[in-house]
């Protein structure tokens, strides 16, 4: 049996470039509590089949010229059980100083987090790549001040501008279009509802395509067998079901590999209809 523990790096061949899964942590959390359907409140009882473990996988990509970090896990964030990110790379053998590229499927900080440490950019010599919408919600002047940004939410932007400054301080942001491309291989299709500009990240290779989908969806198997189920953490609860079911139905349409954030490691694999629900299909290794 190949080793799929969370400390060794799993990677797949895409085309000529090499997909690797990291694992940053793994979350113990109650995730029944956290799911929502028709109901505010927590109903634990509805989601029998939830988890207690949420896993963050973070992915790189290494292409004939360049290594791109597809999030960057939570950092110092969510203690010493996470911020495992850096370690996965050097025993890959490879140093953070050699990442060219970041892409971030947004600004959570489970997600933006791993950009940091002790307030000083990890990734000495990367452009970090933020989508318009994101960056205006979580970065823009004011932003904790405008209407309805509850309590969380400022705290949530706290956080994005810790990760995120020491970069736009060296000029190394760079903003793409919400539906366009970022760099060769690589572009965006606007997921918007876990966040206001929630991303799934595209990049084909010799006409094999993987989509980085982030947090379209969370736990194992509930919310493929019903995409109405939304959780805690997404911003915009509608329209969150909303771009999962399309996201799912585009994946299982056009069965290209999906890679997430939070199904267990690893977390690639595809997406396959399973009457009006989806199952998801892991990829094992090569
Ligand atoms: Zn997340």
């Amino acid at each position: 049996m190949p080793d799929l523990s969370p400390s060794a790096p799993f990677t797949i061949s895409l085309g000529k470039a090499r997909i690797t899964a990291l694992c940053d942590g793994v979350l113990t959390v109650p995730v029944a509590n956290l799911y929502r359907l028709n109901s505010s409140q927590p109903t634990p009882e509805h989601f029998p089949a939830a988890p207690g473990e949420l896993s963050v996988n973070a992915f790189l990509v290494e292409t004939g010229t360049r290594k791109i970090m597809i999030d960057t896990g939570s950092g110092a964030l969510f203690g010493p059980d996470h911020g495992k990110l850096q370690a996965a790379l050097i025993n890959l053998g490879i140093s953070p100083d050699a990442i060219s590229d970041i892409i971030l499927t947004h600004i959570h900080a489970d997600h933006s987090g791993g950009l940091i440490a002790d307030g000083k950019p990890v990734f000495k010599n990367a452009t970090l790549h933020i989508g318009k919408t994101e960056a205006a919600f979580w970065l823009s002047e004011g932003a904790d001040k405008a209407a309805g940004v509850t309590e969380r939410v400022r705290g949530q932007i706290g956080r994005a501008h810790a990760a995120i400054d020491p970069y736009e301080a060296e000029k190394r942001v760079l903003l793409f279009a919400d539906d366009g491309e970022i760099m060769p291989g690589f572009s965006a299709s606007l997921r918007a509802g876990h966040t206001p500009g929630h991303l799934s990240i595209r990049f084909s290779d010799d006409e094999n395509t993987i989509v980085f989908v982030g947090d379209i969806v969370h736990g194992d198997s509930v919310q493929f067998a019903d995409p109405a189920v939304t959780i805690d953490f997404d911003y915009d609860q509608p329209n969150a079901a909303v771009a999962r079911a399309a996201a799912f139905a585009e994946a299982a349409d056009e069965g290209y590999l999906i890679a997430v954030a939070h199904l267990p490691f690893p977390g690639i694999g595809h997406i396959r209809r399973d009457g009006k629900a989806y199952r998801f299909e892991a990829r094992r290794a090569q």
